[in-house]
């Protein structure tokens, strides 16, 4: 046993809680258990938890909270459901809160890994909390009301958990890209998208809505109390052993909160130059660039026409001459074991990522996506100091690259002498002939086997 342990024991006795038999006693137990002396007395009855708790506290000189007071009906006030929705598990509860400062009461405040994990817990959903005070406290006191809703909230999550599991690995089974969860007025409706269309997947009933809306928000970050703001975060799934990556964001609808998630499976198949359907003519123009040492290439074309699987396939096709290869994106769509990926976050944005990864040495960087001026400048300055530049860009049409890259404030001399070549893409719905596109079991109901790739391309002159 700790000295400090020991003397806390000693100090009990001086104070009245405990006789030196029962103290022999508890040292005599403690020989064979795991557990501290203080909690052995209060199972052998010698004293009371709360008398315990009070006289540690003093001793440790840290606070003790009867929360009784804090709690109506044994309840803690419901303005604190939002954080104590969160430490269900770890046995501690906020009893108050103020200008970003919360005040969680524990049994044991001394207890460090408990107070890391309520921490890491709290500052995942609640970056806005900047301080955290623990103090002790007796958690029977919130007995019963408190225990029967927690036991309550966690049935209900158990169920929805399972749910929610199994259609995610149903989507992910299927090669969804997106699952939606689309609120209606009396029911919640689960859509599919599978080869870019969407497919009503299931219909649930109403009040499933909520936990489910609650459940999924928790998982990824997001303020399960704020419902008329869109919000965005994600977590990982593990499904057939390897973690996939899902997307969350909300967005308030007039019948509730509308929740799309967006399936990164970042181990998905991988990317061949040769098989995505680019004519033979093109292919060689486009490896005569990836040959360059120099110079930048850009891929445009509608959200979810592939234009990352196309800069993917580049890399897979550059990685074969071993070279150093570093990715800068938003997100990683798809992990690469040959290069440095990199991913935006709150705390790094384009810029930043752009400069730190010129001062790594590469000789191919991939730019999830060139946004505004300052993504557009970088990645030509980047190309113009000797690397290999492969980034995205929002335009209708091969010919608009040019003009955008014009608005964007990019000399005309600079993209005549560093663009290696502009791409243009579309997936094409490529149709099931066997049910003559009705859709049937097979297609999952789409009517579609698959996509096919419409691309253009126009290179400078090399
Ligand atoms: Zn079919």
């Amino acid at each position: 046993m700790k000295p400090q342990a020991q003397d806390l024991m000693h100090h009990f006795v001086s104070c009245g809680l405990l006789s030196d038999d029962q103290l022999n006693i508890i040292f005599e137990e403690e020989k064979s258990s795991t557990k501290q002396a203080d909690q052995i007395g209060h199972e052998l009855s010698f004293y009371t938890k709360d008398a315990c708790l009070q006289l540690k506290a003093k001793f440790y000189d840290l606070e003790y909270i009867d929360l009784a007071h804090y709690a109506e009906n044994g309840l803690i006030c419901t303005d604190l459901q939002k954080y104590n929705n969160i430490l269900l598990t770890l046995s501690s509860v906020v009893y108050n809160a103020e200008n970003n400062k919360l005040f969680i009461a524990v049994e044991d405040p001394l207890d460090i890994v408990l107070k890391d994990s309520v921490r890491d817990a709290i500052h995942k959903y609640f970056p806005e909390i900047n301080k955290i005070l623990f103090a002790f406290g007796n958690l029977d006191k919130l007995t019963p009301a408190y225990h029967q809703q927690q036991t309550a909230i966690h049935v209900d999550k158990n169920e929805i958990i399972s749910e929610l599991d199994a259609l995610i690995q149903k989507a992910i089974d299927y090669g969804a890209s997106d699952i939606h969860i689309k609120p209606d007025k009396n029911t919640t409706c689960l859509y599919f998208r599978v080869h870019g269309k969407l497919v009503l997947h299931k219909t649930w009933h109403k009040k499933f809505e909520a936990r489910l809306l609650s459940r999924l928000k928790i998982l990824s970050g997001l303020d399960i109390a704020q419902s008329r703001m869109p919000q965005s975060g994600h977590y990982s799934f593990k499904c057939h052993n390897r973690l996939v990556d899902l997307r969350v964001s909300t967005h308030p609808t007039i019948y509730g909160e509308k929740l799309a998630i967006r399936i990164l499976d970042r181990h998905k198949v991988r990317h061949d130059l040769q098989f995505l359907g680019i004519d033979n003519d093109n292919l060689k123009i486009l490896k005569q660039c990836l040959a360059q040492k120099h110079g930048l290439m850009l891929v445009s074309g509608a959200t979810g026409s592939g234009k990352t699987t196309t800069l993917y396939a580049c890399l897979d096709y550059l990685n074969k001459s071993g070279l150093n290869i570093m990715t800068l994106e938003d997100p990683v769509e798809s992990c690469l074991n040959y290069a440095s990926q990199m991913e935006i976050s709150r705390g790094v944005g384009y810029i930043d990522g752009i400069r730190s990864i010129l001062r790594q040495d590469p000789d191919v960087i991939l730019l999830g996506e060139i946004r505004d001026e300052d993504t557009a400048k970088m990645a030509f300055r980047a190309a113009m100091t000797g690397h290999l530049v492969l980034s995205t860009i929002h335009t209708q049409g091969l010919e608009g690259i040019v003009a955008r890259l014009d608005d964007l404030g990019v000399k005309a001399h600079m993209v005549k002498e560093f663009l290696l070549c502009s791409m243009y893409q579309e997936l094409q719905p490529k149709y099931h002939e066997k049910c003559y596109m009705k859709g049937c079991p097979e297609c999952l109901g789409t009517g579609l086997i698959g996509r096919s790739l419409n691309f253009q391309l126009k290179a400078a002159d090399l």
